[in-house]
């Protein structure tokens, strides 16, 4: 088979690129295992407009640069431009963020600061979700321009639309192959018929299987290589102390992993979207709410718990998110609930000190480009930023794949899970 761009991986980076290709006429293919298995399916959904970025109180280059993808998601949710999303179920218009009581003097100047003004306003009292009306309850809401999507629904909004270019293969007996100074794809189909794929640009979109996926460039010798890096390779080498340049040899760029321990709580609870501040810069919790298959509630919860739970017991994490719970809601009876966890890593270009990098990373290598997001609301600045630097001609003709498999959308997390009652 050939085609124009494969594509391999089908997170929200591979189809929103996928899309984007697809809405100009360029005879794009995907191969991918379930759609958005790994950190899209397991992503809380919030369009983030910077103001976790912003915490800091400096607006950094982080905070600046994803501050722009709310409006081109809502415009995809509106079902103007080239991704149509106009049928994806948005979970919440906007993520809440409460104080609880008093937070440090750094943080009310962070609240009061012009930079923060167009991104967040305080919620008036008549507005308060049922959750925050409770007399107990002292401290601030305020209200951000971040939408909340269903992801599940994202994901097979994309597979129905772009069916006819996704291809699903067995992704441990599927990989690149060498041919002359290019790369081609073998794909075994789940039946286990193979398939030859000749693409003038290939990008791995495949999250954390990225690692698994470049290990024939790495083997590769310098010299059929190319040696010829983009401008944006360049940069990211630079930035990257684990892949500089040693002498003559040009190393591969890393990818870092950044794990999590999520939780889950269920029972009757309300749906609330909202990151709960204290006294710090990074969220003490950050709730999103789910329906599981039976209908009922599951509380999806990252920030402080999930990053400080990595590499525990799930039972300790879940006591120590229930006790934080109790502090940031102590109004709210949590006995007689279900828990469980979850543990996933955060796949990233790699970053010198291993922080979370401020903007989506991607190398290019010969016909290879390697990607990560970074972040589910960056999709779209990747897509765009690898359709400048790929600069794509339409050469051959479209493949009929509708014979081909199509790859299921991944399982929600919270009906994977075994949950225990406490
Ligand atoms: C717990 C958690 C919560 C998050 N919450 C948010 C949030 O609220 N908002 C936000 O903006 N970001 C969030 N993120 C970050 C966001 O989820 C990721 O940045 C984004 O989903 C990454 O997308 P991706 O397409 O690069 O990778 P993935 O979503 O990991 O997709 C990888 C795809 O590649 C496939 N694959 C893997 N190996 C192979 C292979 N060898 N061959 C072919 N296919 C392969 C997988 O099956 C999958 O389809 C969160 C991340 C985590 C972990």
């Amino acid at each position: 088979m050939k085609v124009d761009v494969l594509i391999v991986g089908g997170g929200i980076a591979g189809l929103w690129l996928l899309a984007e290709l697809r809405a100009q006429g360029i005879n794009a293919l995907l191969a991918t295992d379930e759609l958005g298995k790994g950190q899209t399916i397991a992503s809380q959904g919030i369009i983030h407009g910077g103001t976790k970025y912003a915490l800091t109180g400096k607006l950094t280059g982080a905070a600046m640069a994803i501050g722009e993808m709310p409006r081109i998601w809502r415009a995809a949710l509106n079902g103007e431009g080239s991704v149509d999303l106009s049928k994806v179920n948005i979970l919440a218009e906007s993520q809440l963020l409460w104080t609880s009581g008093g937070i440090g003097s750094r943080m009310t100047g962070f609240f009061a600061s012009k930079a923060m003004k167009s991104r967040m306003d305080a919620v008036p009292h008549a507005e308060y979700p049922e959750l925050f009306r409770h007399p107990a309850f002292h401290g601030g809401l305020y209200r951000l321009d971040e939408p909340v999507l269903d992801v599940p629904a994202l994901l097979a909004c994309l597979r129905e639309q772009l069916a006819d270019a996704l291809v699903q293969v067995d992704v441990q007996r599927s990989g690149l192959q060498q041919a002359g100074n290019t790369f081609r794809y073998h794909a075994v189909l789940p039946d286990g018929s193979e398939l030859e794929i000749d693409a003038s640009q290939i990008v791995l979109t495949a999250g954390a299987g990225n690692e698994a996926l470049m290990a024939p460039l790495a083997s590769t010798p310098l010299s059929q290589r190319g040696g010829v890096l983009s401008q944006r390779g360049e940069s990211l080498l630079e930035r990257c102390s684990l892949s500089g340049v040693e002498g003559s040899r040009r190393e591969l760029p890393t990818m870092q992993r950044r794990p999590l321990q999520m939780v889950m709580l269920r029972g009757g609870l309300p749906m609330i979207y909202a990151h709960a501040l204290g006294m710090s810069d990074k969220p003490r919790a950050t709730i999103t709410s789910h329906k599981d298959a039976q209908g009922q509630t599951v509380w999806y919860i990252g920030g402080q718990p999930a990053e400080q739970g990595v590499g525990k017991p799930a039972a300790e994490v879940i006591a120590a998110t229930r006790h934080e719970l109790a502090e940031l809601l102590p109004w709210v009876d949590f006995d007689g609930m279900e828990w469980a966890t979850w543990n996933v890593d955060r796949a990233e270009g790699c970053q010198p000190d291993g922080s979370r990098p401020d903007q989506p990373a991607f190398f290019h290598m010969a016909n290879v480009t390697l990607a990560w997001p970074t972040k589910l609301a960056f999709a779209p600045m990747l897509a765009s930023s690898l359709q400048s630097a790929l600069s794509v001609a339409k050469s051959v003709g479209k493949w009929p794949v509708e014979s081909l498999p199509t790859p299921p959308v991944a399982h929600s997390i919270w009906n994977e899970v075994d949950f225990i009652r406490l």
